[in-house]
């Protein structure tokens, strides 16, 4: 079983890449961003709960994210193998992670960490605005807080799967087929 977390800050290509990985690996996708997005478009009450968040480019709170990704786990029991994307975002997402997989027999194989510069990832975002409809890419400031969010309260995640021999850091620049090869790479030389 491969279970991949798929790192990053936003705009760094997670969805397009997870997109190639699951079809190489055989893999379940579970992107909490989307789920959350699917929620406001059925208009749930965590939908409702996730909105205030997320427009203002904040992380919707722990307690909430974890429940709903562990649920998402729990529905796919059948998996080959998971790609986590957008999660874990926090110290304490990623130890609740470790927790639950380790009571289900399972494991995080490696964290797969695209690099990307701010100038960069701002220039994606707002070229994604274009297309995407989501309010948090449109605006600059939002974007801006992102990026703070992600700096502050994500990039120490990675530090937790370093400390396990799990970081892998992928250059996040170049074409699209070139970063999947880095990433399958990466994959491949941890064995499956
Ligand atoms: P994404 O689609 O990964 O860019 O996520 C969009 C937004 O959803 C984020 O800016 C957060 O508000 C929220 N979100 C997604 N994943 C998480 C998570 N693991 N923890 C907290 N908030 C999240």
């Amino acid at each position: 079983m491969i279970n991949l977390v798929l790192f990053g800050p936003p705009g760094a290509g997670k969805g397009t890449q997870a997109e190639r990985l699951v079809e190489k690996y055989n893999l379940v996708h579970l992107s909490t961003g989307d789920i959350f997005r699917r929620n406001i478009k059925a208009g749930t009450e965590l939908g409702v709960l996730a909105k205030s968040y997320m427009n203002d480019g904040n992380l919707v709170p722990d307690e909430v994210t974890i429940q709903m990704l562990e649920s998402e786990v729990n529905s796919h029991p059948q998996a080959k193998g998971f790609i986590f994307d957008g999660f874990p975002r926090t110290q304490k997402q990623a130890e609740a992670l470790d927790a639950f997989l380790a009571s289900k027999d399972m494991a995080i194989t490696a964290m797969l960490a695209l690099n990307v510069d701010d100038d960069e990832l701002t220039a994606r975002l707002l070229n994604r605005a274009k297309t995407s409809g989501r309010p948090d890419d449109a605006d600059p400031s939002i974007i801006a807080n992102r990026i703070v969010v992600y700096k502050k309260e994500t990039a120490p995640v990675a530090n937790f799967y370093e400390g396990q021999n799990k970081l892998h850091v992928v250059d996040g620049v170049g074409s699209i087929d070139d970063i999947s090869q880095r990433l399958f790479q990466a994959v491949d030389n941890y064995g499956k």
